[in-house]
């Protein structure tokens, strides 16, 4: 099917019977020889490719392809016709490998969400390809290699390799072989998904919640949807209900959450951070059965909060932060330990910079002193002692200067009720439109002074390639730690307050780009971040390739604004302005 993604020369193949014989000429060698396999085999219907061998028992699993022609593979057109397709085509085959593997191989699968993953690519039929093939499924896997004691074991190699994985083929990656209503459904459900999504411009809209929708998850870390009759499905408030026409569902009705400012309000415990959690995770589609497959934001949607203790390169804080008693120059604010408010307010500032068009935030996560100071507070303390500047009173011009819009959780204080656009109360897990009534509360003065009324444009800094390197003594180092934390280099990315990553291998993806835009030289010293992700999404948007030329790794392909967080987060980055 490709046009090819394979930018790289293909390998030279080699004939099927040549690969048991090669095998078998390592029996009894020793573990370091399974790298002698390395290249690209012809086995009965697809290539076994092989692109790191095992080093010893202990090390890394081999990394292996197998390259399924189209032909073979058999799926129609209809499910690989365009790039949404492609990926949920891709996602569905990786599950359903991952379902057929066992002795250790593992295959990238994924959860809820519907990323483009390495591991599984649908490369489309195209009009040239480098490796002359009509289209092709590509799976990528790790197979740890058998071994007695230190030296090669050729049967059992012969078994996983040869066996195993063309049983692995046939089951999981032909269409034949696959529940082909379940396939169509996963389709048409990203292919819908995706369609709202691209809707809500046109509509004025930064979200939407579908009725019916089921946010609860099971638990803190499960991420599936609850069950049971306890879980309430979503009813939208009529005043906010929009219908939508989607490709294969037709017509559905939900909240749309308009542009500008939004407020959530409602009791604790009344299912606020769950709904605003919902519009975290719409920025990609989920799988069907998920309870969140209607419910969509804006691909620029960047949730923000604070994180004390992160470090802070050269960002412009003066709209938030003024005259600290240290006498640092807030509008070139740099710090090696932040605090709760300076480090949420850089998250606000870089998320803008980074082209953020709408912000989520959440009361639970949030620093209270930079969300809000009310009457009493400012009689108390005089304006010149207070460096800060509340959130509240720059909110509205985000949205009319910027043209960056916000949702916000926030049950504690009846501030934002004269700023916000749309208030909507949570009650018993229940939306409903409370605009009017707020509004009418707002009237009444309580002797707040506003004070700003301008939120700044953004300083465009250039970050240094040199200051961002993702080697250790030479040699590339990018893992994960879990979903947690980036491994780049020598340094370690605290990525826990970076919210919308899926999973350890969506990190890796964060750490593939950035390596990938010092390599490419998108980053070069004087260009602005802006310009360097601009070229980054230009990369992105071909797939995954350009991160597979990083180097071949499970991954899910990662957002501009996930790995300039990344960036922002990294201790060794200096930038010019
Ligand atoms: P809040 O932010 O308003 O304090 P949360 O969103 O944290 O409330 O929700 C509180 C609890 O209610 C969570 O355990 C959540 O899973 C559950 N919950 C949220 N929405 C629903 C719903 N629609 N149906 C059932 N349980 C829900
Ligand atoms: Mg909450």
């Amino acid at each position: 099917m490709p046009r090819s993604t394979d930018r790289r020369p293909p390998a030279p193949r080699r004939a099927r019977g040549g690969f048991a014989d090669a095998l078998w000429a390592l029996d009894g060698a020793s573990y370091g020889r399974y790298k002698s396999l390395v290249g690209r085999w012809a086995m009965d219907g697809f290539d076994l490719e092989i692109v790191r061998g095992q080093a010893d028992p202990y090390a890394p699993p081999a990394r292996v392809v197998l390259h399924v022609p189209a032909t073979v593979a058999g799926f129609p057109a209809d499910l690989w016709r365009t790039p949404v397709r492609r990926r949920a085509l891709g996602s569905f085959l990786a599950r359903r490998a991952a379902e057929e593997t066992g002795d250790g191989i593992r295959v990238d699968a994924g959860g809820q969400e519907i990323l483009d993953r390495g591991s599984c690519q649908v490369v489309p039929p195209g009009p040239t390809t480098l490796d002359g093939e009509p289209g092709s499924v590509v799976l990528r896997l790790n197979v740890p290699l058998p071994g007695r004691g230190r030296r090669i074991d050729a049967r059992a190699a012969e078994h996983v390799l040869c066996r195993r994985l063309p049983r692995l083929v046939d089951r999981a990656l032909r269409h034949a072989a696959v529940d082909a209503e379940a396939l169509t459904r996963f389709a048409d459900t990203a292919e819908d998904s995706h369609a709202l999504r691209q809707a809500l411009p046109r509509l004025g809209l930064v979200a939407f919640v579908a009725d019916g929708a089921v946010l609860p998850r099971r638990s803190g870390v499960d991420d599936r949807p609850l069950t049971g009759p306890a879980a309430l499905p979503f009813r939208s408030p009529e005043q906010l209900r929009v219908a939508v026409d989607l490709p294969h569902a037709g017509r559905v009705t939900g909240m749309g959450v308009p542009e500008g400012v939004t407020l959530i309000v409602g009791g604790g415990f009344h299912g606020k951070s769950t709904l605003l959690r919902a519009l975290e995770t719409g920025i990609w589609d989920n799988v069907p059965g998920d309870g969140r497959e209607r419910v969509v934001s804006r691909p620029d949607t960047v949730k923000v909060r604070a994180e004390d203790g992160r470090r802070i390169e050269r960002v412009d804080l003066h709209a938030f932060v003024d005259h600290l008693p240290s006498g640092d120059d807030t509008a070139d604010f740099r710090t090696d330990n932040a605090s709760g408010s300076t480090s949420q307010a850089a998250a606000i500032v870089e998320s803008v910079e980074a082209g953020a068009k709408v912000l989520l935030i959440d009361e639970d996560t949030a620093a209270t002193n930079l969300m809000i100071r009310d009457a009493r507070m400012q009689a108390l303390v005089a304006k010149d002692r207070e460096p800060l500047t509340p959130f509240v009173d720059l909110v509205r011009s985000l949205h009319r200067d910027q043209g960056v819009s916000t949702v916000l959780v926030m049950g504690g204080s009846g501030d934002y009720m004269e700023v916000a656009d749309r208030v909507v109360m949570m009650d018993a897990y229940q939306p409903s439109d409370v605009t009017a009534r707020a509004k009418e509360l707002a009237a009444v003065p309580t002797g707040r002074r506003a004070e700003a009324d301008t939120y700044p444009g953004t300083v465009h800094r250039r970050p240094d390639p040199a200051s961002v390197d993702g080697s250790a003594r030479g040699r590339p180092r990018i893992q994960a730690r879990g979903r947690d934390g980036l491994v780049f280099g020598e340094e370690t990315v605290d990525l826990r307050a970076v919210a919308q990553l899926a999973d350890a291998p969506h990190v890796v993806g964060v750490g593939l780009a950035l390596e990938a835009m010092v390599r490419r030289g998108h980053l070069d010293g004087r260009r602005t971040l802006t310009e360097a992700l601009d070229l980054l999404d230009r990369d992105l948007a071909d797939g995954a390739e350009c991160l597979l030329a990083v180097r071949d790794e499970d991954f899910a392909l990662p957002r501009r604004f996930e790995v300039a967080a990344a960036l922002n987060r990294l201790r060794t980055l200096s930038v010019a302005r």
